[in-house]
Order: C-alpha cells, then structure tokens, then sequence
C-alpha cells in the first residue's frame, strides 16, 4: 500500500497536540547527593517525547538521553505502520503470501502482543488495522466522515488475531488472509519506553523517566527521593484551553512502574452530536461505547500499561477493573457521568485536582 508523505504530515500533528499526561517533575533539579536532573524532548513515533535522567554529570545525562532517543529511533522505524519500508509495513505487504523475516525487537513485540490479545480476549486486537483505515481520524475534523456499514463489515472480516502465525525459532511473521493488516499504535510507544528504559539502565543510570505521549515509564526515585509525579490529563477540558495537555485532574507517584492512558479525547470527530473515536471494538468495528472515556492503567512494564489501556477501553469498567485486579495492575477510569473508577491499591495513592470529577465513596 502506497502512503505518502502528505498522510505522515496529517497524523503527526494531531499526536502532537495528544501529549496529555506530563510529568510535573521535568525540571534540572539539584539535589544533595550532586546528582541532577537532566531532560530533553524530541519528536519521534509520530509524537512528543521526553527523556529525564538523574545523572551526577551533564555529559553522561547526554549520552544516555542519546541513546535513549536512538532506541526508540530504531523502534519507529522497525514498527511504523505509515512508513513504507517498516517491518510492520512487510509484513502486511506479505498478507497471505508469505512469511517475513523479522528483527529480534518486532519479534518480541508480535509475542508480547499476541499475549495480551489473548489475556484480553481480543479487545485488545492488532489487526483491526483494516477497519482504522476507514475512519478517517485527521486534524481536519471538518472531512472527517462516518464509514458506511457495509465498508465496516467487509473490513472487520480480516480482523482476527489468532490468524497471525508467529514462528519464534524462525523469527518470521505471517498474516494468513490477504487483505489482513497490522497495526501496533496501541502497544508500540508502551514499549518504546521499556526499551528505552532498558537501554538508560544498563549505562548506569539509577533514575528516569521515559515519555512518549501519555505513554511513560520510570525507574528510580526523582532527585527529591519519591517516585516519578505524573499526571493525567482532563479528558474534558474546556474548549477555551490552549494547552488542553497541561489541565491535568489527577497526580499519582511512579515508583519502577509505567502509566499509559488512552480516551476518548486524544483523536476523535464530532458528527450529528456523536463522537467517533479512534480506539475500535474489534466485535463492531466501531468506536468502543463502554461507557468509559479516560482509562489509565499502571502496571510493571510500559507495553503492558498501554495495551492494557486500550483494551480496558474497549472492556468497560466492570470486565477492565475484573481484568486488572487479576492482573494485579492498578487504573484509573472515567465514565461519562464523571465517576472516577480506581483499583483498591489506587484509593490512598491518588490526589485529585479538580472537583470536576468524583472519587467513589
Ligand atoms: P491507544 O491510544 O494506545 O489506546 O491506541 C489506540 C490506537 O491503537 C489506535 O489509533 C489504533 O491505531 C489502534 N487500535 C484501535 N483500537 C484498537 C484495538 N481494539 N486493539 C488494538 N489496537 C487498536
Ligand atoms: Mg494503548
């Protein structure tokens, strides 16, 4: 499939304006210890990231932050589904021909996603990519337009994840049905982060704090020695904000963990008063209407808070808290009447900023 730079313009800049969680600690800090705080953002995967060090010298903070970026460099290029020469991008290409040699890293992410499709009984799906394409989620919601039924139905029947063959010995991966795609835009910065992370670590850093979007993971203690202060973004903030970004409803601290969240804010048209949103029920091939519109989820590993994110969306807050609390992960949901929903642990560790939102009794 021919996609041009033209359609990489127009998903870039509504990722941009999705940068909704922030983190509240993101400034060189001084601390007692003479290790500081050190951070920078780039655009890479289509969006806005910020790496944070705490390192006891500027050159280091800068060669980890470096290599930081060049992990996650190298994921986009590998994983990028609107760029014509990713693997992602071979793979569908191959649909229901044959098999593709893939790199160590799309290997393990085919891996950890089938698993969470599994654990999620498909809410969580990688080849509704098919049906993506037909809603067409640009800047310019004003050509945004609803797609007939008939185009969903006839898209949704590629959808089915127990129809991608991984061979793991081989390191190939197949779509067995022509037509079939894949797209990894609900797990992939989730795990850009964790490898990140990973490379931060193994130079020797004790703390950071990776985020692509509102996909962020951190290791450590920030120099004041808490956990990382993230954020979550008011999935309604008002109209007249510029920086909708920065109007957050809630603050948590992130010690060794990641929080990734997903709503129904960050892409989304409005027609005859419904909003459509871009996170898909594989079932209907529509948007998921759950009831919830803001799910962050916390759990050990980024690739896993953000599918997990998205999947919750789709479950609904009964399945999605069942899901969770098996899992042993926390999260933070918000319906549509403004109800806060958490996981036990959450109840003490949360502090809201706005009576916007209610918190259960
Ligand atoms: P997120 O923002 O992490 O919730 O991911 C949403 C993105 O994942 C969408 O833009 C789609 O590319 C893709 N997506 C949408 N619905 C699903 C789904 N049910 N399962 C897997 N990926 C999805
Ligand atoms: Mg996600």
């Amino acid at each position: 499939m021919k996609r041009k730079a033209e359609d990489k313009k127009k998903i870039l800049f509504p990722f941009l304006s999705l940068l909704f969680i922030i983190s509240l600690s993101l400034f060189i800090y001084s601390c007692t210890k003479k290790e500081t705080m050190y951070k920078e953002s780039r655009v890479l995967m289509d969006t806005f990231c910020t790496i944070t060090v705490v390192s006891p010298s500027k050159e280091m903070a800068k060669d980890v932050i470096d290599a930081g970026f060049a992990e996650i460099k190298k994921l986009e290029l590998l994983l990028n589904y609107f760029s014509v020469d990713s693997e992602i991008t071979e793979i569908n290409n191959a649909a229901g021909i044959n098999l593709i040699k893939v790199s160590d890293e799309t290997l393990e992410i085919m891996n950890k996603t089938r698993e969470i499709s599994q654990a999620t009984n498909g809410a969580f799906d990688p080849t509704i990519a098919p049906v993506v394409k037909q809603w067409k989620f640009s800047k310019d919601k004003s050509t945004s337009s609803v797609p007939s039924k008939t185009i969903v139905e006839q898209a949704l029947r590629l959808v089915d994840f127990r129809k991608i063959t991984i061979d793991t010995d081989a390191s190939e991966v197949f779509l067995q049905e022509k037509g079939m795609e894949i797209d990894l835009g609900g797990i992939a910065k989730g795990y850009a982060a964790d490898k990140a992370v990973e490379t931060i670590k193994a130079k020797g850093i004790k703390a950071a704090l990776v985020a692509i979007a509102g996909d962020i993971r951190g290791f450590g203690l920030n120099p004041s020695g808490q956990g990382w202060k993230v954020g979550i973004q008011n999935p309604r903030p008002s109209s007249e904000s510029e920086k909708p970004w920065e109007d957050i409803f809630a603050v948590l601290h992130l010690k060794d963990k990641a929080i990734s969240t997903s709503g129904d804010y960050q892409r989304f048209f409005i027609k005859k008063g419904k909003r459509y949103h871009h996170i898909l029920d594989p079932d209907t091939g529509y948007p998921a209407d759950s009831g919830l519109i803001s799910v962050s989820v916390i759990a050990p590993e980024g690739y896993l808070a953000d599918s997990l994110s998205t999947a919750v969306f789709v479950l609904g807050a009964e399945k999605g808290m069942k899901l969770l609390e098996s899992m042993e992960f926390d999260g933070v949901f918000v319906d549509a009447d403004n109800n806060i929903l958490l996981t036990k642990n959450l109840r003490k560790a949360i502090k809201l900023l706005s009576n916007k939102y209610r918190l259960p009794n």
